[in-house]
């Protein structure tokens, strides 16, 4: 069993982790950038080392710094949580040559599933659908095109190293297509140091579906249902629920079929995610697999009561999984919004700062993962993400009316949040009768004035 553990992360991933941690009796150490000493999971942590300035390309992404600290303090595994180092296969490689256990896949894993055109050449091995589209990526606008007309208008073009929606570019047409071809290119390169792009036909009003799995080192491998996650802004999640309001238990039942099918091809290991897009007619296209825990892990935890963490932290130590197929009954209905200090105001600009006031909802059924306090300073220098506020019910109804009543609870003051935004969504009747595609949120700026999410 893991003995001690560095937390490799910030926020309040690194506070669920530290939490699960403590009651599994593993000791924390938590490496923390200058702009986070008073960071809550700092606090809470055995052991904390700061490791460099408060930019994240200083201290949390500098993974010699990380692997140093976990030397010093000796450590023998260490948690990426999401974002940062999460899917940098070289600091997995990395930390399995100091033989530290790095809680996740293999950095073949992450490096295969890592280049989305990779990662549907493996979906298409396994027999899982994916969307027509190029084979391999595109490095020429003259290729690009033509494969573009073959797949038909309009397309997608995607960064093969792409994530949080960028590098993704869509094209109704050949002139059009030229200029976001060559943005997609521009983008992925600023952000992610690669330029390649792949090209998908382009699905005008998909549901994004996707598929939680968990695969020991034994070779078994489950799957805890899916989330809804077609509420975004930006192609980013805003809201997130389980089960979907959408699909029937025969879908359920094959997508989960498919989801373990792809991670037993690749003997994957811990916890990910295997994300669809979904036609009015219940077809669904494999888009992306994602080898670590997600945001959106707890709305599973609370439709399953599986914790999804402690799985992780059990797994990376050896450990057979806990669960069987059958094992797994989705008892609840969860449903998850992300709170930002963020202005909807001005097109939900960034709005970190002090926070003068706090107090956070509770009472039955609501769950709240932050690691923000009165008095708090939120940095500018990360994701504008401060809380995720969960809520479950026997229903999707009464997981409604708590989410609603949670969000009306919430005081927040200092700095300007998104919470009016997700409350607007929250009572929206085309959300709450389960109808929200992808475009949901570009449709409902047209139909909501805006003074009722400001
Ligand atoms: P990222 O890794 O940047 O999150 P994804 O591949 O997971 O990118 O896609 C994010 C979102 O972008 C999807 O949930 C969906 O809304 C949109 N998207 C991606 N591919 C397509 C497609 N082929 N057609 C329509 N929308 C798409």
């Amino acid at each position: 069993m893991i003995q001690k553990l560095l937390i490799a992360n910030r926020g309040e991933i690194a506070l669920r982790i530290v939490r699960a941690c403590n009651e599994l009796g593993i000791k924390t150490l938590a490496v923390y950038s200058e702009a986070d000493e008073q960071s809550l999971h700092v606090q809470l942590a055995d052991e904390a080392i700061c490791i460099g300035l408060a930019a994240s390309n200083q201290s949390y992404l500098k993974g010699d710094r990380i692997i140093a600290a976990a030397e010093i303090a000796d450590v023998d595994a260490i948690h990426p949580g999401y974002g940062f180092l999460a899917e940098n296969a070289e600091f997995a490689e990395q930390c399995e040559e100091c033989q530290i256990k790095f809680v996740g896949p293999s950095s073949n894993a992450i490096i295969n599933f890592g280049d989305k055109a990779k990662a549907r050449e493996m979906a298409v091995k396994a027999k899982v659908p994916v969307i027509p589209g190029s084979e391999g990526t595109v490095d020429d606008e003259i290729t690009a095109l033509k494969v573009a007309e073959k797949i038909g208008f309009p397309v997608i073009i995607k960064a093969v190293a792409g994530g949080g929606g960028k590098g993704m570019r869509t094209a109704h047409n050949s002139v059009a297509f030229k200029k976001e071809y060559n943005s997609a290119r521009n983008e992925a390169e600023a952000a992610f140091g690669n330029g390649a792009v792949y090209i998908e036909k382009f699905l005008d009003a998909p549901r994004h579906i996707e598929i939680q799995v968990l695969g020991d080192q034994q070779g078994n491998v489950i799957h805890l249902g899916e989330r809804d996650c077609s509420v975004q802004r930006r192609h980013q999640k805003v809201i997130e629920e389980a089960p979907s309001p959408f699909i029937s238990d025969n879908t359920r039942k094959k997508m989960g079929k498919d989801a373990v099918k792809l991670a037993k091809s690749v003997n994957y290991e811990g916890a990910g995610t295997v994300e669809f897009l979904m036609d009015e007619e219940q077809n669904y296209y494999f888009i992306e697999m994602n080898t670590r825990i997600q945001v959106e892990h707890g709305v599973t935890e609370e439709v399953t009561g599986v914790d999804l963490v402690k799985e992780q932290l059990l797994i990376a130590s050896g450990r057979k999984l806990n669960y069987e197929q059958k094992d797994i009954k989705f008892l609840r209905h969860a449903i998850e919004c992300r709170v930002c200090a963020e202005d909807p105001g001005r097109n939900f600009a960034p709005c970190p700062g002090q926070v003068d006031l706090y107090y956070a909802p509770g009472g039955h059924g609501v769950r709240i993962d932050s690691h923000v306090y009165g008095g708090y300073t939120i940095p500018p220098y990360y994701d504008s993400m401060i809380a995720k506020v969960i809520t479950y019910g026997s229903d999707r109804e009464l997981a409604l009316e708590r989410m609603d009543r949670a969000l009306g609870e919430y005081i927040i003051r200092g700095i300007k949040t998104n919470i009016a935004f997700a409350r607007a969504i929250v009572r929206d009747p085309h959300f709450r009768k389960g109808k929200a595609t992808t475009k949901y949120v570009e449709e409902f700026f047209q139909r909501v004035p805006k003074d009722l999410y400001t």
